[in-house]
């Protein structure tokens, strides 16, 4: 059975899920449709905020043990786990309060007439969500394709089953119809099949690369719309100029958060060398001071990994980039004995011809880089396949401002991590992806956005 629930604290085996059968997922197909061919789809969009309204409401009430399944779940630090729940009622609240607004039509000054966009649904959507945030990566999702009228079909990652349910269970109880949002167990094979089925009508996928590049290829092959949000290798820039402690406490959380694992989390740290030294011993000791353990313990600051696999990985990674000429300038290696623990690691000198270079460490890896200019410091930004997210810090915002504008990402944030909120958009450019995840834009990206002209 592919979904399981491991412990990643333990590696305990708490739950099996068998896959959805052939039926079932065909059952899911029909109902999703009809639903889209409904007076819920195509009716008052009212109905659908209403359901939106109650959702925000029992998020909040379930916080603490929607929470828990998470942590147990994926390893996630209980706090970060609250954090993630609320910031999923501020989504479903969001788009409650203005998708009206958003969908709505906009007029189009013409001399051929009077002209206007209206915004309609456009179907079934398929989702393809990672285990990273169980719930916010679903309802980044859900919450804007509720609104519009399209049904989404969810195949949510393996390791995370118990949030997926959970997720889908609260939708129901929220008073969405059968086949709004469903959950289902399936294979990255039978995603396949589905986008091709005519039923569906666009793809949605965050994740990495390779799973990024089947699902975009297969929507592309049926003519069909994709979005990809996938990795990043994000630059936390420290200006000469910057506030130094600030940088160094906001630095280690955009880092460390989630145990690293985060598509938008701070990777590539690019130093001015004027206060290069300063920050790397103050960024080194905060990194010492980390304690790992029970995700569940609110005294714990660094939780494990998500899987065996994820650790694995990127204690291959780390030693690879060693091997090929990286200094290792803290950490290095697992942890402890039990569980999915990886020590918070600093590399330093990393050349260009070095794989460590161009690739995405999903855990608590910190590259650091030294550069003596701002030129410098945009171009090495720029040397990546990625382009997500970003972050400057400076005290010359106007300095800043000049740098945020020449950096090839999708976001950059000026004296903070990236971050994220309902009312911004999300997303990025060349191998991170394409389209947009909430905000205004979000919700545009799987409506049929149609011209009517009176003449
Ligand atoms: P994957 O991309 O493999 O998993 C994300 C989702 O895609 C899961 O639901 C997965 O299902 C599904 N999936 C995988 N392959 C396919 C496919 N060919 N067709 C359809 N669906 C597919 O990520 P991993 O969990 O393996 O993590 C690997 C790397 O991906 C990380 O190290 C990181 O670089 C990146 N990543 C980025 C994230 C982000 O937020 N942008 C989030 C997670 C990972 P299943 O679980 O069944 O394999």
């Amino acid at each position: 059975m592919a979904y399981k629930t491991v412990n990643p604290f333990n590696n305990q085996l708490i739950k099996e899920y068998a896959n959805h059968s052939d039926a079932e997922i065909e059952v899911a197909l029909t109902k999703a449709d009809a639903l889209y061919h409904s007076s819920w789809s195509k009716g008052d969009i009212e109905q659908r905020l209403t359901v939106l309204h109650k959702l925000a409401d029992l998020i909040d009430n379930q916080q603490e043990a929607l929470a828990k399944i998470a942590s147990r779940e994926m390893g996630k630090l209980i706090a970060q786990s609250r954090s993630e729940v609320q910031l999923c009622a501020q989504i479903a609240r969001y788009y409650a309060d203005n998708a009206k607004t958003f969908l709505a039509p906009v007029k189009y000054p013409s001399e051929l007439g009077e002209a206007w966009v209206e915004h309609h649904p456009i179907g079934v959507i398929m989702a393809v969500e990672p285990w990273n945030f169980p719930y916010y990566q679903l309802m980044r999702v859900l919450a804007p394709n509720l609104a519009a009228g399209n049904p989404v079909l969810c195949k949510h990652a393996s390791i995370v089953p118990q949030c997926a349910e959970a997720f889908a269970h609260l939708v129901r109880e929220a008073g969405a119809p059968e086949g709004a949002w469903t959950n289902l167990f399936i294979s990255s094979d039978e995603v396949s099949a589905i986008i091709a089925d005519p039923r569906v009508q666009g793809a949605a996928l965050t994740g990495s690369e390779k799973a990024g590049s089947a699902v975009a290829a297969q929507a592309a092959k049926h003519i069909k719309k994709s979005t990809l949000e996938l990795g990043g290798n994000d630059v936390f820039i420290v200006l000469d100029d910057a506030h130094l402690d600030k940088a160094v406490e906001i630095g280690v959380q955009a880092r460390l958060a989630n145990a690293g694992q985060v598509c938008t989390a701070a990777k590539r740290f690019i130093i001015h060398q004027d206060i290069a030294d300063q920050f790397l011993r103050k960024f080194t000791d905060a990194f010492r001071q980390v304690k790992l353990g029970d995700p569940l313990d609110e005294s714990t600051t660094l939780g494990p990994l998500s899987s065996k696999e994820a650790l694995d990985m990127l204690s291959q990674q780390v030693s690879e980039a060693v091997q090929k000429g990286a200094k290792l300038h803290l950490g290095g290696k697992p942890a402890k004995s039990e569980g999915n623990f990886f020590e918070p690691t600093i590399l330093t000198h990393i050349t260009r011809d070095n794989p460590a270079y161009f690739e995405e460490f999903f855990g608590p890896v910190a590259q650091v880089y030294v550069v003596n200019n701002d030129d410098e410091a945009v171009r090495l930004a720029n040397d990546s396949h990625y382009g997500l997210g970003g972050a400057i810090f400076s005290r010359n915002i106007t300095r800043a401002k000049q740098m945020a504008s020449r950096i090839e990402t999708g976001m950059v944030w000026i004296n903070w991590l990236t971050d994220t909120a309902a009312e911004l958009p999300f997303g990025g450019v060349k191998r991170s992806g394409f389209g947009r995840e909430l905000s205004d834009l979000g919700i545009k990206e799987f409506v049929n956005q149609k011209l009517v002209v009176v003449r």
